[in-house]
């Protein structure tokens, strides 16, 4: 069965996209830890990232690289902090997350955004890349 992700990708499930290429695609979190919480996927559903293929892997660190860059100079922070965790969604994404302090990396506490700050964040995110 398809991973919700590979569904967001046909474009089965709608996502606030901020930057795609022919391998990649990065769209918001939807339950984000914090504003700007990001995630990188590759386009072919892989489960674990260390089950990627290396050039695929350096490609993705590559592509989550210009998209962090971009998160940042959107997002008031004080970097961005990175994480892959895996545990809900097991098609490979790296968490981008603007961090303020270290709470922002535990995925415990969420930031709520309406569809319209979401959409707005999206295209802020877009602009900067
Ligand atoms: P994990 O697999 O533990 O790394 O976490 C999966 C992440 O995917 C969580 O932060 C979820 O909020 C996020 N997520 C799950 N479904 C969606 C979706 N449809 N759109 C955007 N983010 C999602």
């Amino acid at each position: 069965m398809s991973s919700i992700f590979t569904k967001i990708i046909s474009g089965e499930i709608p996502a606030y996209k901020v930057a795609e290429d022919d391998q990649f695609l990065a769209f918001l979190d939807i339950n984000p830890n914090a504003k700007g919480h990001t995630l990188c996927i590759p386009k072919k559903e892989v489960n674990k990232i260390f089950d990627m293929e290396e050039d695929n892997y350096l490609e993705l660190m590559k592509f989550s690289r210009k998209v962090a860059q971009a998160i940042e100079r959107t997002v008031p922070c004080k970097r961005i902090g990175m994480a892959v965790v895996g545990l809900e969604v097991p098609h490979v994404h790296v968490h981008l997350i603007p961090l303020q302090d270290m709470e922002d990396m535990r995925f415990v506490r969420k930031t709520t955004l309406s569809e319209i700050e979401f959409d707005a964040l999206a295209k802020a995110i877009q602009k900067n890349m």
